[in-house]
């Protein structure tokens, strides 16, 4: 018992998170005495004392504090530094480093098609992880949002922006198109159905974040024959890099275990 290792997610809301059902299946199939709980957060007031006084060796951190609990953190390194915000933190030599995990995992979804451009819809934490990945990785990207103040960050770090009511779509062309809005969540579409359909029919992937059910936003991009993904794996792929991080042992193994009781297909 000495030597159990403890793990938790953050968050608020906290109860419908699977990563302790992820995390735990890997170390029960990987036979590594460790436990991984989930921790309801009210504040990111003194998270570091109750990291320490968890006698914690590794958290994922969810919404709303992954922006917030940077400031916990001794160092953060990767894509992190760039998106500002954290979902992954490691204890090592007793210092607290912060990583994004989201962004590659977003990726792992897409590596494989020739995307040469993407539209994101949204302009919260998670389309700035997208984002960044996408211009690392060559994409050429386009941010469309609802609202003025979110694109703001967006636009000072370089990115082509506009507000959705303004976007002249028809001099456009993608071939992913993004929503990483929150608008699947109350099953609504995230811009007007008749200007959705008119990006889709030159599109070729559309990617919905939100994950567990049927939204309108990949239902109507069926339509247009478009391939569709949804959050799921996105979600399994940024469990599999945070356990990587968590335990130091390479991708492959954590792969292997995670999707044995993760199928989401
Ligand atoms: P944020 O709250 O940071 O951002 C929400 C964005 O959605 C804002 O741009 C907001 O616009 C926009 N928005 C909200 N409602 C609507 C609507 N009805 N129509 C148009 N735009 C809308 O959220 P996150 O970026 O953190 O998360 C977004 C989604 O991604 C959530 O559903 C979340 O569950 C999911 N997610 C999935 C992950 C996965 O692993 N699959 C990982 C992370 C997130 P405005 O700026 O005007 O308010």
């Amino acid at each position: 018992m000495a030597n159990l290792r403890l793990y938790a997610v953050f968050g608020n809301p906290i109860a419908h998170s699977k990563s302790p059902l992820l995390h735990n299946y890997v170390f029960y199939k990987l036979g590594i005495d460790a436990r991984y709980i989930r921790y309801h957060l009210e504040t990111s007031d003194n998270f570091r004392d109750l990291f320490f006084n968890l006698n914690l060796s590794g958290a994922n951190i969810t919404l709303p504090f992954k922006e917030s609990l940077i400031e916990s953190c001794d160092e953060i390194r990767g894509i992190a530094k760039e998106i500002n915000a954290i979902n992954t933190i490691v204890m090592e030599d007793s210092k607290l480093i912060g990583y994004n995990t989201d962004a590659t995992g977003f990726y792992q979804n897409i590596f494989k098609f020739n995307i040469k451009n993407a539209l994101i819809i949204g302009a919260g934490g998670s389309a700035k992880a997208i984002a960044y990945i996408l211009k690392e990785n060559n994409i050429k990207v386009s941010i469309i949002n609802r609202s003025e103040p979110n694109l703001k960050d967006f636009r000072i770090r370089g990115f082509e922006c506009h507000l959705s009511s303004e976007f002249k779509y028809q001099d456009y062309q993608f071939d992913l198109v993004v929503n990483a809005t929150s608008s699947s969540i109350n099953n609504v579409l995230p811009l007007s159905t008749s200007m959705l359909e008119s990006i889709f029919r030159d599109s070729k992937i559309a990617f919905d974040l939100m994950y567990g059910k049927e939204c309108k936003f990949l239902e109507l991009a069926k339509k247009y024959n478009l391939k569709v993904i949804d959050g799921s794996k996105m979600l399994l792929y940024q469990a599999i890099f945070a356990s990587s991080l968590f335990l130091n042992i390479n991708n492959e193994k954590i792969s292997k275990a995670m999707s044995e009781i993760y199928n989401t297909d």
